[in-house]
């Protein structure tokens, strides 16, 4: 399958290594970066390389890729020390998701308390 790319999407500039981000975990097929705008004393983006828009967009031969994304979730909040003390996992898909980058990216928040439900 050709990979899928968009040339002016955020995320995939990130992933192309176009614009700089702080960079904390990299494999073949996805990318962790610190959010710009962190919402908690840890807040890392999880994307995959390639342009998918949303989680609603992953097809079912997606779902190794959709799983990577998981467990390199897990790996991260190991190595940031934070799995004993929790964190959560999110991602948003579309307007009434509040999705505002449209390339699949799971939110990892961690540090403190985090209250429920979300807004
Ligand atoms: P969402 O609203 O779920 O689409 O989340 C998009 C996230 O991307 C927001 O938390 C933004 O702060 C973050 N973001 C946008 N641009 C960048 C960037 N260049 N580097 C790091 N994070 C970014």
């Amino acid at each position: 399958m050709a990979m899928r790319d968009s040339a002016s999407c955020i995320f995939c500039r990130i992933a192309r290594g176009e614009i700089p981000a702080d960079i904390v975990h990299e494999a073949e097929r996805l990318i962790a970066f610190r959010d710009v705008s962190p919402q908690a004393p840890e807040h890392i983006l999880l994307i995959p390389k390639e342009h998918v828009p949303s989680v609603d967009h992953l097809t079912d031969p997606d779902a190794v890729l959709a799983g990577e994304l998981l467990i390199a979730a897990r790996d991260i909040a190991r190595r940031l020390g934070v799995s004993d003390s929790g964190y959560r996992l999110v991602t948003n898909i579309g307007p009434d998701g509040g999705q505002s980058v449209g390339h699949l990216h799971l939110h990892l928040l961690a540090g403190r308390s985090l209250s429920w439900p979300p807004g």
